[in-house]
């Protein structure tokens, strides 16, 4: 039996030279890897009492949905700048390359709310720290953030200091 890494596929010097970058749509191609990494992050919130999943674009939502899905819960998405229809807020984050403005509706999250946060990858962990962020601004709590793969050597755990973090993967 497969185990998930065997699923993921390291790709040397993209999107820029010294970058591995680690695809998951090797993952997400078989019907094994889309299960494992699936019931992974269901497995990670057995014990979390929770009210809603929220991903970021786009492979937030590619892993975010059916966890969410399968434990009848909501989703909700934060996308990039200018594409949500109604009235949002906006974060501003650097990222490992580049950077980048992220929105949700501003009415997404209800104040009180426990919320799981879901993405494919921990880098700088600035994204996930901006996306935090809105959620507090908008009354709700961060109870867990689920990653399939983390970059440990990037120290993105440190930006979410106080926070219960947990990848399937870790790459050092
Ligand atoms: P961070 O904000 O630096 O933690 O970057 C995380 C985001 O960048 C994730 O949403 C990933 O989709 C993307 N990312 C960064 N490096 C990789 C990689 O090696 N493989 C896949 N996605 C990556």
């Amino acid at each position: 039996m497969k185990k998930l890494e065997d699923y993921v596929t390291s790709i040397p010097d993209f999107p820029e030279p010294g970058i591995i970058f680690r695809d998951v749509t090797t993952i997400l191609q078989d019907a094994d890897g889309l299960a494992l990494a699936v019931d992974g992050v269901r497995e990670m919130l057995k014990d979390v009492d929770y009210d809603v999943v929220v991903g970021p674009e786009s492979r937030g939502f590619i892993f975010g949905v059916p966890v969410a899905y399968a434990e009848h819960k909501g989703f909700v998405p934060v996308r990039k700048q200018g594409k949500l229809p109604r009235e949002v807020i906006s974060a501003d984050y650097e990222l490992e390359y580049g950077k980048a403005t992220i929105e949700m509706h501003r009415d997404s999250i209800k104040p009180g709310q426990k919320v799981v946060i879901i993405d494919d990858l921990i880098a700088t962990g600035g994204t996930i720290e901006a996306i935090i962020g809105l959620i507090k601004e908008m009354g709700g709590e961060v109870v867990k953030i689920c990653f399939i793969m983390e970059l440990k050597g990037l120290n993105g755990r440190e930006k979410l200091e106080g926070y219960d973090v947990e990848s399937l993967i870790a790459y050092e």
